[in-house]
């Protein structure tokens, strides 16, 4: 455990030192769980989201994208469930005034004495009567001196200054899914899709909670990757399409950002935590440094949400058979994923510790930059010149680092860091001879490309 607990604290300073992750608000103290990322981290985060959209919308037949608003009006909250339902059981330490989530507490309180105490869909007293009877105490001052439990909305609210009372009131998105059930209309009668089919969003959601640290497995401003995929229940078996989902799931972490398998598993939600609605839901789990953990949810949702918003907009939402005239209310199964947890998950698969060097062999396809171009001596104008040649055709073609300062040896250091799969280094015999050193990533291993095949080689690495 202490050797995972310095992996974790390995990745938060990396992450630091190079520009992935920085704490939020830093230079005022910070605001606890909120993270920016530096210009290496929203590198990675577009181009795990772009290979996201690229995989599950534009290359597929059956899926449609959207991009909605992030603040929308109550009444879609109120429809969805989210006013009344969505939020957290929370406790109050009235000797210290911590505040933290009673399942935690339990849980943790429970893990530390190896117990095993399910809380899941537990009342607010069956929690307090759990807190009560076993004594837990406040893991921040000791005292078992407690609130009763009590329930806090995720929901940000919004006041929107130019309407008058209850217009006024509108929320940040808890999740991006409720904009596509909204939107489901305007799609169907704005586009030629036809049944089976998905629409897609990636995009910021809102919850206002209590987390437990682990950098940006868990914040209050996230940004998630969902699909709600509609069909006719009467036409398809969604127990075949559930499994269809689980391999495209499972295909795109694994080959899309080469996160090793072993690290991954699904994990079916027990009865207790599954929503009333839902006849199954699994979790795709990655074994982060903090235990396994839900990194993608899959649920079947049946009519559910098209049904609640039918019933709160007096708006039927439903697909007319084109053959029989019926109407029908599709059904839905829903993979949602966290993107900040794909990326966190990409860093940790990726972090490695090897003959006394620190690199992230992350997979090419989501690195910051694929190239990395050195002159070998920075006051030789002639070797500088050529490399400033070679890093621009590059460049032309793919993001590539510069770097002509200090020695090599600290200049790999420094791109290993970041998971830059090739370093190309520009010295005396490239005048001659019009080739190149290319130093790979991983082994180490060195070998001369002709500059007019370099574009050439790095692709077929790159894509391979
Ligand atoms: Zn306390």
């Amino acid at each position: 455990m202490k050797e995972k607990n310095d992996l974790m604290e390995k990745i938060v300073a990396l992450s630091k030192r190079r520009g992935f992750i920085y704490p939020g608000s830093e230079i005022y103290g910070g605001l606890a769980n909120t993270y920016d990322y530096g210009p290496m981290g929203a590198e990675l985060l577009r181009n795990i989201r772009n290979i996201w959209w690229e995989f599950f919308v534009q290359q597929r037949e059956d899926i449609v994208g959207i991009d909605a608003s992030i603040i929308s009006s109550h009444k879609v909250w109120d429809a969805s469930g989210h006013t009344a339902g969505f939020s957290d059981a929370m406790i109050d330490c009235k000797n210290c005034q911590a505040r933290m989530r009673a399942d935690h507490l339990i849980e943790d309180f429970a893990g530390k004495n190896g117990e095993e105490i399910k809380v899941e869909g537990l009342s607010e007293s069956e929690l307090d009567k759990i807190i009560t009877d076993k004594k837990v105490p406040c893991p921040k001052c000791g005292e078992h001196n407690w609130t009763p439990v009590r329930k806090f909305n995720l929901l940000f609210p919004v006041k929107l200054g130019i309407l008058e009372g209850d217009q006024s009131l509108a929320y940040l998105r808890g999740e991006t899914a409720q904009s596509i059930f909204i939107n489901f209309k305007n799609v169907l009668d704005s586009t030629r899709v036809k049944m089976p089919f998905g629409v897609a969003q990636i995009g910021k959601s809102f919850r206002n909670e209590i987390t437990p640290g682990n950098s940006i497995f868990r914040t209050i401003e996230f940004e998630q990757g969902e699909i709600e995929y509609f069909f006719d229940p009467e036409k398809e078996d969604w127990e075949k399409l559930f499994n269809t989902w689980k391999d495209d799931m499972w295909q795109f972490a694994t080959d899309k950002l080469g996160v090793s398998a072993e690290n991954l598993r699904w994990r079916p939600h027990t009865d207790e935590e599954r929503s009333f609605y839902s006849k199954r839901t699994e979790d795709m789990e990655y074994n982060f440094p903090f235990g396994f953990k839900e990194l993608w949810g899959l649920a079947y949702r049946a009519d559910y949400d098209l049904t609640q918003h039918t019933k709160h907009s007096g708006k039927e939402l439903v697909v007319v058979d084109s053959e029989t005239g019926k109407k029908i209310v599709p059904h839905v199964i829903e993979p949602a994923v966290g993107i900040n947890r794909l990326f966190l998950m990409t860093l940790v698969d990726a972090y490695r510790e090897e003959e006394g060097r620190i690199f992230l062999k992350l997979s090419p396809k989501i690195t910051p930059f694929k190239a990395a171009v050195f002159p070998l001596l920075h006051n030789k104008p002639e070797l500088m010149d050529k490399a400033q040649e070679v890093y621009k055709m590059i460049k032309k073609q793919m993001p590539a680092a510069w770097d002509a300062r200090g020695n090599i040896g600290k200049r790999y250091a420094s791109q290993d860091e970041i998971g830059t799969p090739f370093c190309i280094t520009v010295d005396f015999d490239t005048l001659t001879d019009g080739a190149v050193t290319v130093r790979d990533r991983d082994t180490a291993a060195q070998e001369r490309v002709k500059i007019e095949n370099l574009l050439d080689y790095l692709n077929s690495k790159i894509l391979s």
